[in-house]
Parts: structure tokens; C-alpha cells; sequence
């Protein structure tokens, strides 16, 4: 958990977990995360559906200038969304306790109800970190949740891996973007915008070709984006070549695919071969390091089991 939120947690006192502070605030539950742009967003679920008024009142929070952002999904009247600077903690807390306080008065009995489908239970609701999320529901519902996580984990081991399937299909998927290698090296530079474009290339046609999504598919899908490095930085050079060689008075009128093959002949002189090997060597290093910080973050969530346990 990120030190604004730890530090907004000594002010309200809730339940935590890596990401989410969550908790019941009266007749309210708040789950509070930071996001990559270190707004602290504070979601607010009612018991009720609110109503005009209550709407009027809840956005003066933004009108007063201590939500950035005051939004609620216009089909779920049960919920609001704030949006605070993370240096905000006290009106984080002035905020939370007008809102709970003044929906305890308008509406005593109401409580939030299960999240479970159909369920309308509202006795005895505890909050569940479902994967991690924060989600209210009754022990029946949660007993039930827990069944069919379990099988779905079960049935996910048991699924076959696809793993040839995937690596074709991100390779398929892979072949484009070659046209940003070449790009660059016609442009005379190695970037490692090329690496997150293989990366990103050959993870979409992983999913497409429904490889397995664990952590040997995460894997795959680097491996198949630092192989299209190579493959589409020595592509481009030879390309570049016949482009170069276009420009030569006695040989602008062969037609391309002839000074293509003239260049793959020149590619493989010792001196040229040598410069390709350093400009693929030079495009391993920095589009890998991209590839790298990508998969990096991808294998630890890949193939993760599905889990409820009670906050
Ligand atoms: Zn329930």
C-alpha cells in the first residue's frame, strides 16, 4: 500500500489490504485505492438509491472545491465516486463523515444490502476481498462464492495450456510491427518503443490464439517479442539496404524484390554482417529492458488463483 494511503489509514481507522482501504462508515461502506496518477479515489456505496436531493447535497462536496471529481454511474444511483488530492486526508475525512452522517439521518434503516446475486439479504454482512476487491455479502452468498472459485481454479489447472497455439499466434500477431523497427532504423535509431510494440503485438495474439495465460504464457510472449526484435531489426536493415541501393543510377530500374536479394547477399559480407549483429545486439539491449519491465510486471499476476477470504 502506498504511503499516502497508510497515512490517510491512521485517520479512518479502516481494514486494508495491498491496494483497497475499505470499511463501513454508519449505513455506508467506503473502499478507498490511489490511482497511477496518485489521486486517492474514494468510492462511497449507499444502502438506498440516492435521489435528486441527495445528489445536490453530495456534489456540493465538488462545488465547495474538496472532491476534484464527483461522479456516480448514471445506472447505479447507489454509489459515488470522489476524487481527492492525496494531500487531502482531513477533507477525505470531513467529506466521508457529512456524507455518512447525513445519509444515517435521512435514511436509519436502511443497510447495505449482499452483493450476491439476488440476494437481498442485509443482516450480517460482512466485506469479502474477492481477488482482492472489497465486496459485501452475507455467509451464505460468500460460502457459494468460495464453491465456485474453487472450481473454477480446478478447472483452470486442468485446462490444456495451448502454449504452441499461443506462441503462432503472437507470432502472427507480431509480424507488423517490423514496420516500426523499420521505420527506426530508416530513421537511423534503435528505440524501445519497438520492444512494447512487439510486446504488446504478440500478448494480444497470445490471448487471441486462447494460449494459457500463466506465467509460462507470459514467458512465451516475451520470448516471441525479443525473437521479433532480432527478426525485425535485420529485416529493416536489409530493407533499408535495397532502399539505399534504389537510389544507385545502375540500379534503379531493377524491381525491388531483386534488390532485396541483392541486399540479403550484401547483409552477409563479413563487415556489413557485423555492423547487423551490433544493431541487434544495440535493439536487444534497449527494447529488451522495456520487454523485460513488461513481463516483469505481467508474471506476477499471470495465472494467479481466484480467492475470497473475509476482510
Ligand atoms: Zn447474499
Amino acid at each position: 500500500m502506498s504511503s499516502a494511503l497508510k497515512e490517510l489509514n491512521e485517520t479512518l481507522g479502516f481494514k486494508s489490504n495491498d491496494v483497497f482501504l475499505y470499511g463501513f462508515q454508519r449505513n455506508t461502506l467506503v473502499i478507498i485505492h490511489e490511482d497511477e496518477n496518485n489521486r486517492i479515489c474514494v468510492s462511497v456505496r449507499f444502502p438506498i438509491e440516492l435521489d435528486e436531493s441527495d445528489m445536490e447535497r453530495i456534489k456540493s462536496w465538488e462545488k465547495d472545491g474538496y472532491a476534484k471529481k464527483v461522479g456516480n454511474d448514471p445506472d447505479d444511483k447507489t454509489s459515488v465516486d470522489f476524487e481527492f488530492k492525496s494531500s487531502n486526508k482531513d477533507k477525505i475525512k470531513e467529506v466521508l463523515e457529512d456524507i455518512s452522517g447525513y445519509t444515517a439521518e435521512k435514511y436509519p434503516e436502511a443497510k447495505i444490502q449482499c452483493y450476491g446475486k439476488d440476494c437481498t439479504e442485509d443482516t450480517n454482512i460482512d466485506i469479502y476481498e474477492v481477488n482482492g476487491i472489497p465486496i459485501p455479502l452475507c455467509e451464505k452468498c460468500a460460502q457459494e462464492l468460495e464453491k465456485d472459485l474453487e472450481k473454477a481454479n480446478i478447472e483452470e489447472e486442468a485446462a490444456p495450456g495451448n502454449y504452441l497455439r499461443g506462441f503462432l499466434g503472437a507470432a502472427l500477431f507480431s509480424i507488423p510491427g517490423i514496420l516500426v523497427s523499420f521505420i527506426f532504423i530508416m530513421l537511423g535509431k534503435i528505440a524501445a518503443i519497438a520492444g512494447f510494440v512487439y510486446y504488446l503485438l504478440a500478448h494480444k495474439g497470445y490471448l487471441w490464439a486462447k494460449g494459457k495465460y500463466d506465467k509460462i504464457g507470459v514467458l512465451i510472449i516475451s520470448v516471441t517479442s525479443l525473437l521479433f526484435v532480432v527478426i525485425g531489426t535485420y529485416i529493416s536493415v536489409v530493407a533499408d539496404i535495397a532502399f539505399e541501393m534504389k537510389k544507385i543510377d545502375e540500379l534503379a530500374d531493377k524491381p525491388m524484390s531483386d534488390l532485396f536479394l541483392y541486399a540479403f547477399a550484401f547483409a552477409q559480407t563479413p563487415d556489413v554482417a557485423s555492423d547487423i549483429k551490433k544493431d541487434i545486439y544495440l535493439a536487444l539491449f534497449v527494447c529488451g529492458i522495456c520487454i523485460v519491465l513488461y513481463a516483469f510486471q505481467a508474471f506476477k499476476s499471470a495465472g494467479q488463483k481466484l480467492t475470497i477470504k473475509k476482510g
